[in-house]
């Protein structure tokens, strides 16, 4: 027995105490290589050493012992991918509470009147949203998204194999809201942004099911503002952010498409762009490539307006028109929002609708 080791050496070379090893043995994992009939003593060969190191970290990593046995007796990289989404999800939805129980310290702050719960006490802009999504009359599948958290408003337009596209828009969403944390600014969304692209691209890399999935993203901060409400716009794709002032519609963003480019270099007329062949086909999107390339705007708007955050759903089906008639006829946000998807719906509905509509206007320093 002079090659084995006696429990006390085992543990302090394992860093496992000799306690837990009896537990560990009980549940079938590191069995002493012998045990003395005569003392009961147990002994470890130095070949279990890489083996309790490996288990100890997996303990670390919070895996129950359960489910380190059936892993030992059957070990791959597979298992391992599932454990880490299964901590992807845990840490996720944990994150998404906090991200929540910091909207409410926000709503707290200004139902107390005090301003403060954002942006170091600058005076916050106030923001009434409404949302509305639908699936669309002519499909099966739905793979936008809406994020209402105020100071963010995103859409998201999934694209990819089913589940894939469904999967990108929520998980570009739910990133991009977690990630999105005080300080508040441009480049805070940005990287938001960054991060959210990278979580679709790292999860399509890592199931075959999802590969090629992506989206577009168009999130939209209300940074506050004493006089004027400062805003910082992100996008990627063709969903868009228009604002909404006195009747008239402009646009915030820029679509990355086929037809865009197009129009842009004058080979096509601008109100062309509904009933060209290629009209879904974007030259850019989140979570699609390690990197993503995305437009970054800052404006100023002076004054009470109305945003407006869409998917194509939307743009595809109704033009700006009939889109400033139904923002100029419905004053509740929420309202606003269904009677843009209804539009959508009645003008054929062809594709999935997400919209987001907020009412800012800056509070007057007093
Ligand atoms: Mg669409």
């Amino acid at each position: 027995m002079d090659e084995l080791l006696a429990i006390g050496e085992f543990s302090a070379r394992s860093g496992l105490s000799a306690k837990v090893l009896r537990s560990y043995a009980a549940a079938g994992l590191l069995v002493p290589a012998a045990v003395d009939p005569w003392t009961g003593y147990r002994y470890y060969a130095p070949g279990q050493l890489p083996e309790a190191g490996l288990i100890l970290l997996l303990r670390q990593a919070g895996v129950p012992l359960s489910e380190i046995a059936a892993f030992l007796r059957d070990p791959g990289p597979g298992q391992l991918r599932h454990w880490e989404r299964a901590l992807d999800r845990e840490v996720a939805s944990h994150r998404r509470a906090l991200a929540e129980a910091r909207g409410q310290l926000g709503l707290l702050a200004t139902a107390k009147g005090n301003p403060a719960g954002q942006d170091g006490g600058k005076p916050m802009t106030t923001m009434a949203p409404g949302s509305a999504t639908d699936r669309g009359e002519a499909r099966a599948t739905y793979q936008d998204a809406v994020l209402v958290s105020p100071p963010l408003f995103a859409v998201a337009d999934g694209m990819g194999a089913p589940p894939g596209g469904e999967i990108a828009s929520r998980l570009a969403l739910d990133t991009l809201n977690v990630r999105f944390a005080a300080p508040y600014g441009a480049e805070t969304l940005a990287e938001a942004a960054r991060e959210a692209s990278r979580a679709v691209w790292e999860r399509a890399d890592a199931e075959p099911a999802l590969e090629g999935m992506g989206t577009t993203l168009t999130a939209v901060a209300v940074l506050g503002g004493a006089e004027q409400s400062q805003l910082a716009v992100v996008n990627v794709g063709d969903s868009r952010a228009y604002l909404f002032r006195e009747g008239q519609l402009s646009q915030l963003t820029h679509d990355h498409s086929v037809v865009q480019e197009l129009i842009d270099s004058g080979q096509l007329a601008p109100e062309q762009w509904r009933t060209h062949p290629e009209r879904s086909l974007l030259t850019r999107a989140l979570g699609v490539a390690p990197v993503v390339d995305l437009d970054l705007s800052r404006p100023a708007v002076a004054g009470s307006a109305r945003l407006l955050l869409c998917t194509d759903g939307l743009t595809a089906q109704a033009d700006e028109a009939e889109i400033a008639g139904v923002l100029s006829a419905f004053a509740d946000p929420d309202q606003a929002a269904v009677e843009l998807v209804r539009l959508a719906n009645r003008n054929g509905g062809d594709d999935n609708t997400a919209v987001v509509v907020v009412d800012i206007s800056p509070q007057q320093a007093s």
